[in-house]
């Protein structure tokens, strides 16, 4: 049996990081936010799609997605960002599934699924736990910002667009509370990679 970690929170909540630290005690994951993105790679039919419905501005010259571009008009429009979610997020859980079958066959004693939508696009039911980690939304506003050099006001509409700190909360198996420092976080994560190797022993 192979034991499969969910891992979300917002945006700027430290998914990455935790990740990597994660992989220094040699576990496996796939991001969803690469999986996104290989899903409208040139050639890929939800390209397509999105040129279809949006036209050639949301193309680089050298015909690649602008997400930029793209996130500007989504995170603007509700509807548009509906009618986004409805042509990419089925096509990105299709690959998960196909990642994930990839992993279980590696010697990694769990592997994770690092998500921004584990539960707003149905991926929380391809996991065997899922870990939210959380910290205040100023903090969040502020690392986001410090991250990705500047805008606060497109930082504080994609964290109101994503699902409240509250809900994730009580949907969480496991919480990381990332408002410390990088130490206590990497501690945090040695601690649960020996929860989750023990679980994995008896599942
Ligand atoms: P996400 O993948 O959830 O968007 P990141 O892992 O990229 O978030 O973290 C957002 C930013 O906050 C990054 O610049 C990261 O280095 C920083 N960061 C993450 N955790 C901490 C922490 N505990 N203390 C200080 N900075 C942190």
């Amino acid at each position: 049996m192979s034991l499969t970690i969910g891992v979300t929170g917002g945006i700027g909540s430290g998914k990455s990081t935790v990740a990597r630290a994660f992989a220094a005690h040699g576990i496996d994951w796939i991001d969803a936010d690469d999986v996104a993105r290989e899903i409208v790679a040139p050639g890929e039919p939800a390209l397509d799609d999105i040129v279809a419905h949006f036209g050639d501005g949301v193309l680089t010259a050298d015909g690649r997605l602008d997400r930029r571009a793209l996130r500007g008009i989504v995170f603007a429009d509700e509807c548009e960002r509906h009618w986004l979610e409805s042509v990419t997020h089925p096509r990105i859980r299709e690959r998960i599934v196909e990642h994930l079958s990839r992993m279980a066959a590696t010697d990694s004693p769990y592997h994770l699924l690092v998500s921004p939508l584990l539960f707003e696009s149905d991926q929380h039911r391809l996991v065997d736990r899922r870990l939210v980690i959380d910290l205040p939304q100023t903090l969040q506003i502020q690392r986001t910002v410090d991250r990705d050099g500047g805008d606060e006001a497109q930082a504080r509409a994609i964290v109101a667009a994503q699902m409240p700190r509250e809900e994730r909360l009580a949907r969480a198996d496991d919480v990381i509370d990332n408002s410390g420092n990088a130490d206590a976080l990497v501690r945090r994560v040695a601690r649960l990679d020996q929860f989750y190797r023990g679980l994995a022993s008896t599942s």
